[in-house]
Formats: structure tokens, sequence, C-alpha cells
């Protein structure tokens, strides 16, 4: 590879406001058409914007989250343009004096650590949404998401691999979860992510043209628009050609970015500080306050998992990533106190469970102190962990607890040893060849063995067991 990628990305993030952020309008999702309005979402003239507490409250918990430096005073700004989803031809966004600067994101990827920074976090406006007729050339204006509160965390153009944004991003989403101020829903536009692309000869200094691109509905489709956008630029600047500044759309079923409009310069929008809002004045207490009261973000959470609980650096960062699996995976060790074998129920049966159900972890059919009561089950040595995957998928489907689905089917694993030695006997007696195969060096033969012996018991006998009568067997 003989050029560099710079990427640098923009997150808007919705916040989880009951109401708007300069009116009293619902911020909920999903009601009919213009419904959620009123003269100042509706940018009637004479109409004067409010500012919610709430969103302020919660811009500043990310600040901090994120190792920023509050802006003890910061401001509003108009940002003009005209769109028909904009009614009063500007958008309120912070500009000159944004909410917070200067934060950072450790993160993994490819292997390696770094450390990516935050240039600022500002507050803003949402706009309205055009609603395309499909069928005729008809567009219509909804103005329900207009006025909804939004902050925008701008990355310095830290990161060099697709694998480093999309790292930067799912760690920025986690901890809006954790902080419980944003939903993260990507495919709704509850989180939206902008990335900006440029590529330079290796060992150059100077950043080379970007490209700014948009509309990615998922973490895999960043990183896939990213990557794309690198090769596209490279060959273009091989094949002679040169990059403009440009705003391009991904387009996910081609694989491919689009030219959507030259890129706009801060000077094309005019900003202006907004004479209907004053200064926003932070008391450095109430900052406090908030610093004091953040939740355990995920690295911490999944630093203590590892050095306290003994799971593995994957492992803790698995349950660490989706604030709902942490909640889930600790709510079940305060019924049963056995970190590993809990967090492998969840981390292998569950998962695989609520992924072939596409379920989230909070909509699981199967509750956390019944998988607690699972694990106890497997620990105890009444089901064996094979039995345990049919359990827990038994559980999810009628609802009922884990030691009554065992003892009403039979269950229930078999330790008795002369019942476990009947099949095993009755397995060398059927195989004469593999057990002189085995004999003769073959021993990986063991497995099937054991498998054998597991059918005839219908898997019901203890693996422990069988392993051990078919060493003594064979070995004697
Ligand atoms: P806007 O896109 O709204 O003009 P900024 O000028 O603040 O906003 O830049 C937006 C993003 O572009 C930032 O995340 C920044 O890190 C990134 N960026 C700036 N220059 C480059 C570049 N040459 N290559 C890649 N990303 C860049
Ligand atoms: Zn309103
Ligand atoms: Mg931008």
């Amino acid at each position: 590879m003989r050029y560099e990628a710079v990427i640098g990305l923009e997150v808007h993030a919705q916040l989880k406001t009951a109401s708007k952020i300069f009116c009293g309008c619902s911020a909920s999702f999903g009601a009919p058409p213009n419904t959620h309005t009123c003269p100042v979402c509706l940018g009637m003239p004479g109409s004067l914007p409010v500012l919610n507490e709430k969103a302020v409250l919660y811009a500043v918990r990310m600040a901090l989250a994120t190792n920023c430096r509050v802006n003890l005073e910061s401001r509003f700004a108009r940002k003009n343009y005209f769109y028909p989803d904009l009614p009063k031809g500007y958008q309120i966004s912070q500009y000159e004096a944004p909410v917070a600067e200067h934060g950072w994101l450790d993160i993994e990827a490819n292997g390696a650590a770094k450390r990516v920074g935050i240039t600022r976090i500002h507050m803003e406006e949402d706009a309205g949404k055009l609603v395309h007729d499909p069928h005729r050339p008809v567009s219509r204006v909804d103005l329900n998401r207009a006025g909804t509160p939004l902050i925008e965390i701008v990355s310095e153009p830290d990161m060099r691999a697709p694998e480093e944004a999309g790292a930067y991003l799912r760690g920025i989403h986690a901890i809006l979860r954790y902080l419980d101020i944003c939903d993260g829903n990507m495919e709704e536009g509850g989180f939206r992510c902008d990335a900006n692309v440029s590529v330079r000869p290796l060992g150059q200094k100077e950043f080379g043209v970007r490209a700014e691109v948009k509309n990615m509905n998922s973490f895999k489709n960043v990183e896939r628009a990213i990557a794309h956008e690198i090769r596209r630029q490279v060959e273009l600047i091989e094949d002679g050609g040169t990059v403009i500044q440009e705003t391009r759309l991904w387009d996910a079923d081609l694989g491919k970015t689009f030219s959507m409009r030259g890129k706009e310069e801060a000077r094309d929008y005019r900003y202006f500080p907004d004479p209907d809002l004053l200064p926003l004045v932070l008391d450095p207490a109430w900052v406090e306050e908030i610093r004091a009261g953040l939740p355990e973000l995920p690295q911490a959470k999944r630093a203590r998992y590892v050095a306290e609980l003994g799971l593995s650096q994957e492992d803790a960062g698995v349950l660490t990533a989706d604030h709902a699996l942490a909640r889930y995976f600790e709510e079940a060790l305060s019924v049963y106190n056995k970190p590993r074998p809990v967090c492998n129920q969840i981390t292998g049966a569950l998962l695989a469970l609520l992924n072939a159900k596409n379920l989230s972890v909070d909509a699981s059919p199967v509750p956390p102190e019944r998988l607690a009561a699972l694990v106890g089950l497997v620990e105890d040595g009444t089901v064996s962990g094979n039995t345990a995957k049919t359990v827990l998928e038994k559980m999810a489907a009628t609802g009922r607890p884990p030691r009554e689905i065992v003892e009403a089917e039979g269950l229930v694993q078999v330790s008795d040893e002369a019942l476990i030695e009947q099949a095993v006997d009755e397995v060398l007696a059927a195989g004469p060849d593999e057990v002189a195969a085995y004999k003769g060096g073959k021993t990986k033969l063991m497995g099937f063995f054991v498998g054998e012996t597991m059918r005839k018991t219908k898997g019901k006998a203890n693996p422990k067991v069988v392993n051990g009568l078919l060493k003594k067997k064979l070995e004697a």
C-alpha cells in the first residue's frame, strides 16, 4: 500500500428527551405526520425558542464521558440554508462556541490500541423529513422530527483504517447507550454517522482532499463505505485524476458511493449568533454533580470483568459492548455467582438463540434469573452442558423454568457409573476395528467412542464419567 487513508467521523445522536429542544412538542418517533408540531418548530414568525434543560444535561453527560472539556459558556448560532424540511430557513446549532471540546476515546482495532481525539460536541436541532411518494412525482413534508435535540460528536482526523472507524463508532454508540441518552437506532436515524475520508501518499504530512460519505445505516456499512471510498480515491489518483471535496452517498446494495453535491464550506452557511437565545451558561457545581453521577462506562466495566471476575478480554468485550447485555449478565450473576459459566451460557447458547430469533437481549424470552438457574443445574451436574442447550430452547419456547423442563422431559444427566458402563461396553463391543485402531495409536478415535456413548444414552450421560470409563477400558 503506497497510500494512507485519513478518516474523521461526525456522529449525530438523537437525545432521548421527552420534548423537543426548543419547544414543548413530543420528540417521540412514529406519530402521524405533523402531529408533533407547534409555532416554534414550524418556524412561525414571532415564536421564540426556549432551551430544553434535559438536552443540556445529556450533552454534558456525553462530554464528560468522552473526556471533553465542558465550556461553561457556549452559544447557539443560526446555520442558514434553504431546504423544504427546514421551516425557519436556518438550523439552530452551536458553531463558534460548542458546549464541549478536546476529548478523546480509546479504541482497539486491527490488534492495536489507539486514542482518537474528539474535536468537539455541540447541540443542535434536527430538521424535518421529506417523504417521497414512490408512485407519483410528489414529496410531502413531515415536521415531527423538526426540532428534536441532537448532539454532534466530531472526531479528529485520527483514524487510518475502516476497522478503526468501526471501533470508534461502536465505542461512541456504547457510551451513549450506557448513559441512557440516545436509543442508538441506526436504521431509524437515531444514530447517524458521516465519514470524512481522504488519502495521501505514505510519508506525506499534509492531508489529501476529503470526501464526506453519508447514508450508512449500520456499523458494517460504515466500514464498507469507507473501504470503498479509500479504494476509489486511490484508483482515481493512480489514474491521474484528483479527488474533489464533495458529499457522496453510500449505496449498500451496489457497494459503492455516488457523488451527491459539492461540499459546502462554513462560509456558505452565513453562521451568526442566534439573537433569540441567550448564551448558555453552566454552573460548575452542576457539571461536577453530573460527573459524579456518571455510571460505570464500557471500558471500565470491561477491565473490571477481567480483573475481578476472571473473564477473558474477549468475553468481557462481548458482554460490555452492549449495556443491556452487561445488565443481563450482572442480573444473572446476582442470582448465581459463578461468572465464567454464566458468561459462557450467555455468549454461547443465549446469544445464538437471540440471533436466530432476531431479538434484542431486552426482549429475551429467557429472563436472567432463569438462565442463572439453568447454569446452576449444569454446574451441580443435574444436566450436561449439551442438554442445557436443549433446555434453554425449551425455556424460550414454553416460558417454563429449567428444573420443571428437565424433570418433565427426563433430561436429568445420568452419572450412574453402572448404567453408563453398560452403554460403554456396548459401544466397544460394536466397534472392534476402532478399538484395535485406538490401541494401535489412533487416539483421536476417543471422540468417536464418546459420541457413540452419548448417542446411546440420548445425550444424558455425564461426559466426565463417559470419558473416564472409556479411558480406563481402552487403556487397560
Ligand atoms: P464539516 O464537515 O461540517 O465542514 P469539519 O470541518 O469540522 O465539519 O470537519 C468534519 C470532519 O472531517 C472532522 O471529523 C474532521 O476530523 C474530518 N476531516 C477534516 N479534514 C479531513 C481530511 N483531510 N481527511 C479526512 N477527514 C478530515
Ligand atoms: Zn414544537
Ligand atoms: Mg461534515
